[in-house]
């Protein structure tokens, strides 16, 4: 679903920040994303949804080579992601319905086949009840939860997700999960970066660790490794 052959990201500031990554991750795996700030999470992260291009070799996500994307096929390639973020990046001025409906609509949907989709994963994050409400009025789980929504909308093959409980307490963050896990339990793959140690410790999968831009560890059931 993911592979990633001697990937090298050097950023025009001379920031060699991937440094020669290979990795393969089959459809249906769940992964965590480790390694202290500045590693190259982040980086990791994006070169998969083509937020950064690579600098040298290649990247091939959902079977797509984006060493030879155009960028005009780029937003066509997006729709097979979902991707989720700390702070959420939902649109201000759209209610949770029309935040989550929005990707159907570019894709020009069906009017009925959207409203079924929007209140099916609407249903499944638990905010159904909340549809007219704006961003602003939710707190940051159910924000998280709206996003997540969005990003599942499409029935993407990948979801992405970089520190998608940064910014959430405990209680919140393990709820976030428990939604990730439903997904992935129905077929979704999931990439996720975390600094969050419990839950990698808890909820175990496949652990790969980056530091200075390499892959210095790569454990299925694994820990979260190093101190700090
Ligand atoms: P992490 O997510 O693990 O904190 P990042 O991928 O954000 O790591 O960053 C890895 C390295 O690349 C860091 O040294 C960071 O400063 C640098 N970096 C990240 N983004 C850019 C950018 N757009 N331009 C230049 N350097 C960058
Ligand atoms: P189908 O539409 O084939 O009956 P589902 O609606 O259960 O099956 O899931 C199809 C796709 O929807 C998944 O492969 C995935 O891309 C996306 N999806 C992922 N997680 C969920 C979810 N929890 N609820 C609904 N759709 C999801």
């Amino acid at each position: 679903m993911i592979q990633m052959n001697n990937v090298v990201k050097k950023y025009p500031n001379g920031v060699v920040a991937a440094n020669g990554i290979t990795v393969d991750i089959k459809p249906g795996e769940f992964v965590y994303v480790v390694g202290p700030s500045g590693a190259g999470k982040s980086t990791f992260i994006k070169l998969m949804y083509r937020e950064e291009k690579q600098t040298s070799g290649d990247v091939i996500i959902a079977g797509t080579n984006l060493a030879t994307l155009k960028n005009r096929q780029v937003p066509q390639f997006r729709r097979q992601l979902g991707v989720v973020f700390q702070d959420f990046k939902l649109l201000p001025r759209l209610n949770v319905y029309e935040n989550v409906a929005f990707a159907l609509e570019v894709i020009e949907e069906h009017p009925k086949m959207i409203r079924k989709r929007v209140m099916e994963v609407l249903e499944l994050v638990g905010l159904k009840h909340k549809v007219r409400m704006f961003p602003s009025e939710l707190s940051g789980g159910e924000q998280q939860r709206v996003s997540i929504a969005r990003s599942i909308v499409n029935r993407p093959k990948v979801v992405i997700a970089d520190e998608p409980t940064g910014n959430l307490d405990p209680e919140t963050s393990w709820e976030i999960m428990n939604i990730f896990e439903e997904i992935n339990t129905r077929g979704t793959t999931i990439v996720m970066a975390t600094h969050n140690r419990e839950i990698v410790n808890t909820i175990r999968r496949r652990v790969i660790t980056i530091e200075g831009g390499m892959i210095v560890r790569d454990v299925y059931g694994g820990d979260y490794g190093y101190e700090g």
